[in-house]
């Protein structure tokens, strides 16, 4: 027998904002809703993105890299979807300059690009403030909630080894362990 409710659960809308990835398509607009960007230092480990735990890190502990990542919530122009964005720190720079002079992010209109129209092509963004009379901004979501649980999703949900675009796996000889090299 179902548990039925007759309210959705609490954290039900944070959970759906989905973090969308800025394609290369010249001129992606969004309409930024988070007052300020958020960032911390993420590894690339094990085939995904995870953040980097000042205490007891286990992707620290093996030495791996880490870079800083900027987050921050917006609607995308185009339909109006109100997702979560991922900028690495020299794009977030030119976000924040912008919440300086202004006093927030929200309200600012990005316009990214990618060099080379290449989907890893270096992120570059222009910003403009947006006529807020013609639309109601709906409030930001909280991006750090939303972020751990799309961090702990990934835990439970670890990728499969497979082949991919710009990595090759490895069958280590020995403990039976998938390790994703990136081709040089
Ligand atoms: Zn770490």
């Amino acid at each position: 027998m179902p548990i039925w409710t007759d309210q959705p659960p609490q954290d039900t809308e944070d959970q759906a904002f989905a973090l969308l990835r800025i394609p290369p398509t010249p001129g992606y607009k969004v309409l930024i809703t988070s007052p300020g960007i958020l960032g911390t230092n993420t590894h690339y480990w094990k085939g995904r993105t995870t953040p980097c735990e000042p205490d007891n890190c286990e992707a620290c502990a093996e030495g791996a890299g880490y870079r800083w990542h900027g987050y921050f919530a917006g609607l995308r122009q185009s339909d109006r979807l109100h997702g979560l964005y991922e900028v690495p720190a020299a794009a977030a720079a030119a976000l924040h300059d912008f919440a300086r002079k202004v006093g927030t992010l929200r309200g600012c209109l990005a316009v990214f690009r990618r060099l080379g129209n290449r989907p890893n092509g270096r992120l570059l963004v222009t910003t403009q403030p947006y006529d807020l009379k013609a639309i109601e901004l709906p409030p930001p979501p909280d991006v750090a909630k939303i972020m751990a649980h799309i961090w702990q999703t990934a835990i439970k949900n670890p990728p499969t080894a497979r082949t991919t675009d710009r990595g090759r796996v490895l069958q280590i000889a020995g403990n039976g362990q998938h390790h994703k090299q990136t081709a040089s």
